[in-house]
This record gives structure tokens, C-alpha cells and sequence, in this order.
């Protein structure tokens, strides 16, 4: 198959066609959009497919997130198609078709001179219809609450590494022939077997060049060729494994888990904002608790955040670690139940531990002081920074929500009715709340709040008005407010035991 890989023999260049009646994989279950699409394809006389995760997912009867469409017509001849199409990628060129906010990525076949997909750069840019370029990164994905952000699907912008270079001519045009190619060379850009199934329209049957199909079935992540080679290529498929492991409880077989643990150093040559979209990947689409399992077990984590892993071999079990987790599992019930997310909190809850060990290396007096907390935020960013991109204003919402605990410990009297209009007081508020689940803040505190967001406009003033009396926890002043300050210090126990602002 003239596959540039060391490994193309270990893919037989013919696939296995699985007809309609041998596979489970129902066209009620396709979303229409992608359909509509499949069909004009197939009315212009070009091959389509659909193609990736979602054949892997119909196939084991799970609600696909997206739909993927690989065909041999060019990216310009799918745009004639589709009037709600445009083009992204400067490089290599890939079809959007926009259905209000579906959107159906198609792909044209790439032929085996082209970059595997790993090879491509992540998204920067997309070449709109007038030729303009626009941001096409998470930063811009639409909000629906305060910063909150849906984590979309890889809709990786596909370009060419630079070392291709010499597959574009003198004007940096891609010389075409060199770069699309028939669905058997597409096999390449695939990485795991059950990624590479392809459902072939014109008779509803599914191709299968690498046994993915009984890899689905016996629920086996198997990559396509020789491992070493295919994450060399592109080191972040060890964190697709880890994914795929966690989200669809695969089996990693041996072959292809028993070169990350050697392997796994290559993540630090990855551009952080693409490992940034990874991050998010794994962490908030509904599997981030088993995500962070995973990526312990397998070492991924002490690449992908060096300092959260770090913390978490030192302080096993210890209370910011489990906090993190029961803040993951939350997290995960969230998307599940389609709530907003946001990456602020996330990255709160991951960096916790780190954050309260920046903590104490300060004086004690210092340690509820919002310079202290601050100052230890942004150590324990700059940390991950070097690996994971994290969008800036992602980073003022957590510095937000860190700075906003020592006011929620110790609220005071009018200035809490404020506290109460903070656009970040949500995310601190949870962050308070999962802190007292365990014992790193007051949970009477926590009740106070609680009772306050729902009391009417009479009953806040009087009850702001007596904790300014009481200085806390409405004459709970044992168990929270200006004593608590004192007796939070006394009740840390060591390292790993405390966290920000007290507890
Ligand atoms: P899901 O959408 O459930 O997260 P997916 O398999 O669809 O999983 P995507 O990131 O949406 O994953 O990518 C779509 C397809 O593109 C994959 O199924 C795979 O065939 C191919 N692909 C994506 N990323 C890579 C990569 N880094 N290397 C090789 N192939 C890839
Ligand atoms: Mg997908």
C-alpha cells in the first residue's frame, strides 16, 4: 500500500467488507445531518463513508458524539455540494457541513505520502469562505454560562507538518497528487483498529482493513502497524489510548500499552495547546475520573501534568487527592446530565494539591493572605504551563476562585452579599463545598452560604448583617468565621493534608 510506515505490510491493502446483515450498525442510529451528507455524496457519484469513532461507537451500540465522513471527492467539489460548507485547514483542506450547531467534518481520502494525522499541527486557524482567518481554538467555542465551555470533539484542523514541506511546490501549494488518496491508503491516518472502521453508504456495509471490527467486539485497543513507530509519530496517542481505555473501558493489549511507559517522555516535545485540547478531552467529556486513574497507571499523567502527578505520588489518598477525585466524579455526572463545565474548575481541582504546597512553604501567619494564595497559583501554573497551554482566561477564573475562599471562610457582613454577586462565586462556592467534604473547610460555613443564596432579599440583609456581628457562621464562631483562622492552621497535618486559603 506504498505506506511510508516501517509497518504498512502488517495492513493488507484489501478490506474485509462487512455486509448490512453481519453487523449491528443501523441507519436510525446515524445522526440525519451526517446522512444528508452521506447521500448528496453518493448523488454526485463520489464514495463516502462514515468513518472513526463513530462506527467504533454505533458498532457497540453506544449514541455517538460526532460524525466523521471520509470520501473521495475533493475538499473544493464537497463545498459545491453544500451550501453550508466551508473549508478550514491552510494546509490540508477539510469540509465543515453545518447543520445550526452540528457540524459534519468531511475528510477526502489522503493518500500514504501524507502525514498521519499526529503529524498535524492543532488548530490554529480556519480559512473562512472570503479567504479571512479566524480563531478556530476552544477559546472561541460558545459559552453558555460565565466562561463556561462545551468541550467539543477533535475537530482537528488538519495541516501539514512542517518536515512535509517537500510535498508542496516552489509556491508552498500541497502538490495534490502527492496529498489525497483512496480510502485504502486512509487507513493511515487512523490510529487504534477500532478507529479505522468505515461504513460505506452505497450498501451499508463496513469496511474493515485491520480486524478492527473484532477488536470492537472483544473491546481491544489495538494500534494499526508497529506501536513504537505509530507514537513516535505522534506521542499523543498514548494519551488517545489512555482516553479510549478510560471512556470505553478497552483493554490496552500488550503490544501496544508496553511502549508508553518508555515512550511516554516524547509528550514534552508536543505543542502545548494542542496537549491543552487533550487535556480537556480527558478530563471533562464525562470520564475524567477514570482519565486520571488511567493516566497515573500508566505514568501518561507525570508527562501531561508533571506537578498534579508529582503530588499525587507523594500524597496518595491524602485529601486534595481525594477531593480531585469526588470533584472529577462531579464533573463527570455534570456532562453526563449535559450541564455546562468549565475548564477554570477543573484545573482548580487539579491543581489544588500543588497549590497548597506552594501554600506552605510560607509562613504560617501568610498562609490565608490573598498574595500568599495568588502567589502559589501562579506557581503551580507556570508548572503545567510548559506543558499544557491553558487559555488565559481560564486561569483568571481559577485565580478567581482561589482568591474568593478566604472571603467565603470568613464572611462579613455586607461585603458577603457581594461576594454573593461575584461572577466566579459559583465555581468558589463548589470549590468551598468540596473543600469541607473533606475537612479542608468549615462545613457550618458552607450551610450559611447555602441558606443565604436561597433566602429573599430580607432575610440576606439580616443574615449578612448578623455574621458582620458575629464575625461568622451566624454565631457559629467556634466552627467557622475569625476563630476558624487560627484553628485551621493547628488542624493541617503535614503536607498533602491542607490546601488553599485554610483547611
Ligand atoms: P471520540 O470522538 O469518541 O472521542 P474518535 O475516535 O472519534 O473518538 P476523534 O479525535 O474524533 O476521535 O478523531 C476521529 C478519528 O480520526 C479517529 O477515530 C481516528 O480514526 C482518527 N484520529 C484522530 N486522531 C488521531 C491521531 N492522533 N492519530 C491517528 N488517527 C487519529
Ligand atoms: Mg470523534
Amino acid at each position: 500500500m506504498n505506506s511510508p510506515h516501517a509497518s504498512s505490510e502488517a495492513v493488507p491493502r484489501l478490506a474485509r467488507i462487512i455486509p448490512r446483515d453481519s453487523h449491528p450498525i443501523s441507519r436510525s442510529k446515524i445522526a440525519p445531518e451526517a446522512l444528508r451528507v452521506l447521500y448528496r455524496l453518493r448523488e454526485a457519484g463520489f464514495e463516502a463513508y462514515l468513518v472513526g469513532g463513530c462506527v467504533r461507537d454505533l458498532t457497540l451500540g453506544l449514541e455517538p458524539k460526532d460524525f466523521d465522513v471520509a470520501t473521495n471527492a475533493l475538499p473544493e467539489q464537497v463545498k459545491r455540494l453544500f451550501r453550508n460548507c466551508r473549508l478550514v485547514g491552510r494546509r490540508f483542506r477539510l469540509a465543515h457541513v453545518f447543520f445550526g450547531r452540528e457540524v459534519i467534518e468531511v475528510a477526502t481520502f489522503r493518500a500514504s505520502g501524507a502525514p498521519p494525522q499526529g503529524d498535524e499541527l492543532p488548530p490554529e486557524d480556519v480559512t473562512l469562505e472570503d479567504g479571512s482567518l479566524e480563531d478556530a481554538s476552544l477559546d472561541d467555542a460558545p459559552l453558555e454560562a460565565e466562561e463556561a465551555i462545551e468541550v467539543e470533539d477533535s475537530r482537528d484542523v488538519h495541516d501539514f507538518d512542517e518536515s512535509l514541506e517537500r510535498v508542496v511546490d516552489q509556491s508552498g501549494r500541497i502538490l495534490r497528487d502527492n496529498a489525497y488518496g483512496t480510502i485504502d491508503d486512509d487507513i493511515w491516518r487512523r490510529d487504534f483498529t477500532c478507529n479505522a472502521l468505515y461504513y460505506n453508504i452505497a450498501d451499508f456495509s463496513v469496511w474493515d482493513y485491520c480486524q478492527g471490527f473484532e477488536d470492537v467486539k472483544a473491546r481491544r485497543l489495538r494500534l494499526i502497524g508497529d506501536p513504537e513507530t505509530r507514537y513516535r509519530e505522534d506521542p499523543v496517542r498514548m494519551l488517545r489510548a489512555a482516553r479510549f481505555q478510560a471512556k470505553l473501558g478497552f483493554e490496552i493489549e500488550p503490544a501496544t500499552a508496553e511502549p508508553i511507559a518508555n515512550l511516554s517522555g516524547l509528550l514534552a516535545g508536543v505543542p502545548p495547546a494542542r496537549l491543552f485540547d487533550e487535556t480537556l478531552k480527558l478530563f471533562l467529556t464525562g470520564h475524567g475520573a477514570e482519565s486520571y486513574r488511567v493516566l497515573l497507571e500508566r505514568g501518561l499523567l507525570d508527562e501531561l501534568l508533571p506537578g498534579v502527578a508529582a503530588f499525587a505520588r507523594k500524597h496518595p489518598g491524602s485529601a486534595p487527592e481525594r477531593m480531585l477525585i469526588q470533584g472529577l466524579i462531579n464533573t463527570d455526572a455534570r456532562v453526563r446530565a449535559d450541564r455546562p463545565v468549565t475548564p477554570s474548575f477543573l484545573f482548580a481541582l487539579l491543581l489544588y494539591g500543588p497549590i497548597g504546597l506552594a501554600i506552605e512553604k510560607r509562613p504560617k501567619a501568610e498562609w490565608h493572605e490573598i498574595s500568599t494564595i495568588l502567589d502559589a497559583v501562579d506557581v503551580a501554573v507556570r508548572d503545567i504551563y510548559s506543558r499544557v497551554a491553558v487559555h488565559r482566561r481560564f486561569i483568571l477564573g481559577m485565580r478567581d476562585m482561589f482568591a474568593l475562599q478566604p472571603r467565603l471562610e470568613v464572611p462579613k457582613g455586607r461585603r458577603a452579599l457581594r461576594t454573593l454577586e461575584h461572577p466566579r462565586f459559583r465555581a468558589a462556592f463548589d470549590l468551598l463545598q468540596l473543600r469541607a467534604e473533606f475537612g479542608m473547610a468549615d462545613k457550618a460555613v458552607v450551610e450559611w452560604w447555602t441558606r443565604l443564596q436561597t433566602a429573599s432579599p430580607e432575610q440576606r440583609a439580616t443574615m449578612s448583617e448578623a455574621i458582620g456581628r458575629t464575625g461568622g457562621g451566624e454565631g457559629r464562631a467556634s466552627s467557622g468565621g475569625r476563630n476558624s483562622r487560627r484553628r485551621r492552621g493547628g488542624r493541617r497535618r503535614g503536607r498533602g493534608g491542607g490546601g488553599p486559603g485554610g483547611g
